[in-house]
């Protein structure tokens, strides 16, 4: 059983949490089983982000008992799951609050963990748990699996974080000016706040003026680029679960899409601000919702929990700056490209050494790596590498070697997940040579995905068009001086400079053209550079001082402060010198003449 590490008992201020961040996962620390993958993992980097920079946040999540599963992988890559319990009676306690769902009470209590910035600060997320004595035995189950369980199950899972998430803030005390739903399982925090405004009067005597003042608050961010990953419940659910009240105040705020009670459009119907997380994923969600106006903030990762650590010495020496301010990333043109290589070579070696205690797999550093790891899900197409087995063997043949490590989970009852798992394995027994190994690594997790970013030579993502709303992981590589050949969707349509941050595989009509372009790049331009160590250092100069620079969450948190959490003239979190300020500055050195 894990227990978490990080307890502090420090008192902090909560009066002035103007950000309230909703989130149905959050990646809080590699001990605990709170997430599942991207989504969680974005969420956690952007509440370290908020800690580092003194960010007025408060965040509210599910406790999860049970945990997001530990992956087993049988000879033949058969995926079996087992849960991960720990121990949030570990952590203190927040308040306790009640909510009526079901045509019942609900008790809730809730576990604080801090997230603690770089100064200190502290972000406070609360985790909510039905698991109390007195509650109906079913619904003390209800915060046990992080999506398990059926669309009934989900259901409550979405009427706790958004409806008790508020009531809970309200217990704290706590009056945010913005609530930010990452994604639309907390779409129903829009119909908490609708109930608090109206005091206890019915929704149904809601207007367009309390609509409005509850859309003033809220600020949406959509992540499923494909109108099937959309939550969506129906409408007898939703009077169930919900009850009649309520749901006459969704279908007002344009919460009911085809019959459904769609949690996307709710969410939509009652935001003032919506964004996409890549500026492609904006494009594609606009087209999506046209009636909706939808904006685009590029994702980005929390540089400190994902630089290795033979960087984070290099650049403490070198830029201690980056440790507050993640754009003297820029400043790596300054360091011999030799110290930056060297770094990468440290981290490949820590990877294998890992790898071989772990797994009893040897792998030889002086061969090029690959590496693709990912929640396995059927657009992510982990065997558009294997597309044409022939190829690939002589192809690492002809470059003297090539190494390539899987990993990833298929969510439990992915079936089709399951078998590519399985495919994978099969490929690996047929083709394992001299030249060519490719491997698997079970139970793809925060640890394992930072050691394979940071150790691998070479990011592979092979996503079916236009399914990446994002990704990270690339982002995550390029920190480390590791650049990427990926398909041109999400994120790598701007962080691909070609040759340089690394490579496109071309669009094309078919697998075959995709993959045909993979070998090509991989042959033609990927293997002669990496020959060449001197050109290598340089591309992974590059991967840092131009994406590491970039796609880091604290310049995404800065672009929700400047466009979405406080749009309106000069804020007072604004990256950029106020007016005020820059005045006083121009007269100070006016005075200084
Ligand atoms: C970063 C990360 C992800 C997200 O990666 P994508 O590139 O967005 O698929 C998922 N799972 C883990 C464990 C991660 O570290």
């Amino acid at each position: 059983m894990s227990t978490p590490e990080a307890i502090s008992s420090k008192d902090f201020d909560l009066t002035h949490r103007d950000i309230a961040y909703f989130s149905m996962e959050i990646a809080l620390s590699p001990q605990l089983p709170t997430y599942s993958g991207g989504l969680g993992m974005l969420a956690g980097d952007t509440l370290r982000s908020a800690a580092d920079t003194s960010s007025p946040v408060v965040a509210i999540s599910l406790v999860y008992h049970r945990g997001y599963f530990r992956q087993q992988l049988s000879d033949v890559g058969q995926q079996t799951e087992t849960d991960v319990p720990w121990a949030p009676d570990r952590l203190p306690a927040g308040p306790s609050v009640s909510i009526h769902i079901q045509d019942r009470q609900i008790q809730l209590r809730s576990w604080r963990y801090d997230v603690i910035g770089t100064t200190g600060h502290i972000v406070p997320v609360f985790l909510l748990d039905s698991d109390v004595e007195g509650n109906d035995p079913w619904d003390r189950k209800l915060t046990d699996q992080l999506y398990g369980g059926d669309s009934y199950y989900r259901l409550c899972q979405e009427a706790i974080l958004g409806l008790s998430g508020i009531a809970l803030l309200q217990a704290l005390g706590v009056k945010p000016e913005v609530y930010h739903m990452n994604e639309g399982h907390a779409s129903l925090l829009t119909i908490g706040l609708l109930e608090e405004r109206l005091q206890g009067r019915p929704l149904s005597e809601a207007t367009d003026d309390d609509r409005a003042a509850v859309r003033e608050k809220c600020v949406f961010t959509t992540h499923t680029p494909v109108p099937a990953g959309h939550d969506q419940f129906g409408l007898d659910q939703m009077n169930q679960v919900l009850g009649s009240d309520r749901s006459v105040a969704i279908e007002a705020a344009g919460g009911i899409h085809n019959g459904l009670l769609n949690m996307t459009y709710l969410a939509l119907g009652l935001s003032r601000y919506v964004n996409g997380v890549a500026m492609q994923h904006g494009k594609v969600s606009q087209y999506m919702f046209p009636e909706y106006k939808v904006h685009a903030i590029t994702n980005g990762i929390h540089a400190a929990t994902w630089m290795a650590p033979s960087f984070q010495e290099l650049f403490d020496a070198e830029i201690p700056e980056w440790r507050t301010d993640n754009f003297y990333f820029r400043s790596v043109y300054g360091i011999d490209p030799a110290r930056i290589s060297a770094c990468h070579v440290k981290n490949k070696h820590r990877l294998f050494a890992w790898l071989a205690r772990r797994t009893g797999h040897y792998f030889n550093p002086s061969v090029l790596t690959l590496g693709f790891a990912r929640r396995v899900a059927t657009y992510k197409r982990a065997g558009l590498l294997l597309h044409d087995p022939e190829r690939l063997c002589a192809l690492a043949e002809k470059i003297g070697g090539l190494q390539i490590l899987y990993a990833g989970k298929a969510h439990p009852a992915d079936n089709a997940g399951k078998a590519l798992i399985r495919d994978v394995y099969a490929a690996a027994v047929k083709l394992n040579s001299e030249s060519l190994k490719i491997y698997y690594i079970e139970n793809y997790d925060w640890e394992l995905g930072a050691m394979l970013t940071q150790g691998v030579d070479v990011w592979v993502n092979t996503p079916r068009r236009p399914y990446e709303a994002s990704g990270t992981s690339g982002m995550k590589a390029a920190v480390n001086g590791v650049p990427s050949l990926s398909v041109l969707d999400g994120w790598w349509i701007e962080g691909c400079a070609e040759n340089t941050t690394g490579w496109a595989i071309e669009n094309g009509e078919s697998e075959e053209i995709e993959a045909n372009s993979l070998y090509h790049k991989l042959e033609n331009s990927i293997a002669p550079l990496w020959a060449n160590p001197n050109a290598w250092a340089r591309i992974q100069q590059h991967c840092i001082g131009i994406n590491g620079a970039f796609f880091n969450t604290q310049r995404m948190l800065g672009q929700y402060f400047e466009n979405a959490y406080y749009p309106a003239g000069p804020s007072k979190f604004s990256l950029l010198p106020s007016e005020e300020e820059s005045l006083s500055e121009s007269a100070l050195s006016q005075g200084n003449k």
